[in-house]
């Protein structure tokens, strides 16, 4: 029995350990780069990259969940954190307004829709309805600009609100708006409880289209340099290693989405191979950005834009 205790006692002293804890030996990784996030598929490369570099003795990444985009937003543009998985628009707008980032990829291609009721017969019926979106400064407001421009109408002609994401489910089921456009899964939670159909699919509207990008403050840049290009090339091989298998396993475990039809009808919108941003793609942008009037000034892409280190 005491020959056994002992062997207890040395294999939980082993397993701590190992564990780390409270062990002299603990490897740490060199340098941590702390990387806020939303959990939405849209920010799904910079996860399974904080997943492939767990263990990597040169570079850690410390992943910060936040609840809303403001929240997360207010963490970046006070340097609590050193780079996050945004909407690209919240970044340029604070670029514009002096905050030192720089858009370094990509967060996704494609992935979102318009969801509207089901009695929205088409995109021309959109008028006089009540559309929402999570942010003004998004590209959820461009679809939806867009949306209506195919249609020969404006957002002088819909009732455009501002909702959270996880309300705007519920809010099409209940009738309190006609249809909603943001990141995922909630347009396909909306498709998954019947409350209502995809209108428009983001590629049917805006080919190559840009929506989150990962961004990265000038100082960790600057301070880091080698870190933060070894940290991108890392973040670009990971949106090329999400398969379908690998991403669902990836949104399973970060996401509060247990709902396995929601993820499987939400990823087949979305992909994240070659997440470089062009700038040709960017010029697009910036376009309909001042179109559609979510600002007058948005920053040049040589000043905000890193394709390579
Ligand atoms: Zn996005």
């Amino acid at each position: 029995m005491k020959k056994h205790l002992l062997l207890l006692s040395l294999l939980i002293v082993t397993a701590l350990a190992l564990a780390g804890c409270g062990s002299a030996n603990a490897k740490e990784p060199k340098e941590t780069v702390k990387i806020a996030y939303l959990p939405i598929t849209h920010s799904l490369a910079a996860l399974e990259e904080a997943d492939e570099f767990e263990g990597n003795d040169q570079i850690g990444i410390e992943l910060v969940k936040y609840g809303s985009w403001p929240e997360l937003l207010d963490a970046l543009n006070s340097g609590q954190v050193d780079g996050a998985s945004v909407l690209i628009e919240l970044a340029m707008k604070s670029k514009a307004e002096g905050v030192g980032i720089k858009a370094v990829a990509l967060g996704h291609k494609d992935g979102n829709v318009i969801v509207v009721s089901n009695d929205v017969k088409d995109g021309a019926d959109l008028k006089g309805r009540t559309i929402a979106i999570p942010h003004r400064q998004s590209s959820h407001n461009i679809l939806v600009n867009d949306a209506l421009s195919r249609n020969g109408l404006t957002t002088s002609d819909i009732n455009v609100v501002e909702l959270a994401p996880t309300e705007m489910p519920s809010a099409l089921a209940a009738g309190t708006i006609d249809g909603y456009c943001v990141a995922e899964p909630f347009g396909a939670m909306g498709v998954s409880i019947g409350a209502g159909k995809v209108l428009y699919t983001s590629e049917e509207l805006w080919e190559n289209s840009v929506c989150c990008a990962l961004v990265l403050t000038d100082k960790f840049i600057e301070n880091h340099p080698d870190t933060a290009k070894a940290f991108v090339e890392g973040y670009k091989t990971a949106g090329n290693n999400l398969d379908p298998e690998t991403t669902k396993a990836v949104a399973k475990k970060y996401l509060n989405q247990k709902d396995e039809e929601v993820l499987d009808i939400s990823l087949k919108w979305i992909s994240y191979d070659d997440l470089a941003i062009t700038e040709e793609q960017y010029n697009e942008l910036a376009k309909k950005v001042k179109a559609y009037g979510l600002s007058d000034n948005p920053p040049a892409y040589a000043d905000f834009v890193i394709n390579d280190f």
